[in-house]
């Protein structure tokens, strides 16, 4: 996801159309629970303000999730904007303190995959969830009890309550 800004022959009143279809760390993101269906893709237009670069568009990306209660695969998509300066890293200090996203381009070269994560990273829910009523696994055993009943709940009752049934 890198833009190139020395070749870059951008007349201040023009826009160049940028598209990006890459696949990310699978390893990386396996291990916080996250796989990628396919490439993440980044699309937009990069455009002057007079003096800077910046990138405009949206970032989609097909993943899925362990249900958090059952561990069943949950698919979820990420649609989300990016909107970013592009600055060289001599002029960096200059834009410290915008509100706007800032990719600091080392070289003269742009790349959208740090912050193009850390957007993806914010739009995935903690706590995925297959469905809102998801019944989770049996702590006792581990079935699934979306599925069924597992029958450990009857040999589990609390202690206090097996007093009370011997004086029935
Ligand atoms: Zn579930
Ligand atoms: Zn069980």
């Amino acid at each position: 996801m890198k833009i190139n800004l020395n070749n870059l022959k951008l007349p201040p009143d023009q826009s160049k159309n940028i598209h990006f279809a890459e696949d990310l760390d699978a390893e990386a993101w396996g291990s916080w629970g996250v796989r990628f269906k396919q490439p993440v893709v980044v699309e937009g237009i990069l455009a002057h303000d007079g003096d800077h670069l910046a990138v405009q568009g949206s970032v989609h990306a097909e993943v899925e999730l362990d249900c958090s209660r059952c561990l069943k695969p949950v698919a979820h998509t990420v649609d989300t904007r990016i909107s970013a300066w592009l600055i060289d890293e001599p002029n960096q200090g200059e834009f410290s303190q915008a509100k706007d996203d800032m990719i600091v381009c080392l070289g003269g070269v742009a790349d959208l995959r740090p912050l193009v994560e850390e957007l993806i990273i914010s739009e995935i829910p903690f706590n995925a969830l297959c469905g809102e009523d998801c019944k989770g696994l049996c702590s006792m055993c581990g079935s699934d009890l979306n599925t069924g009943v597992c029958g450990c709940r009857e040999d589990n009752i609390d202690p206090r309550w097996e007093k009370l049934k011997q004086l029935t």
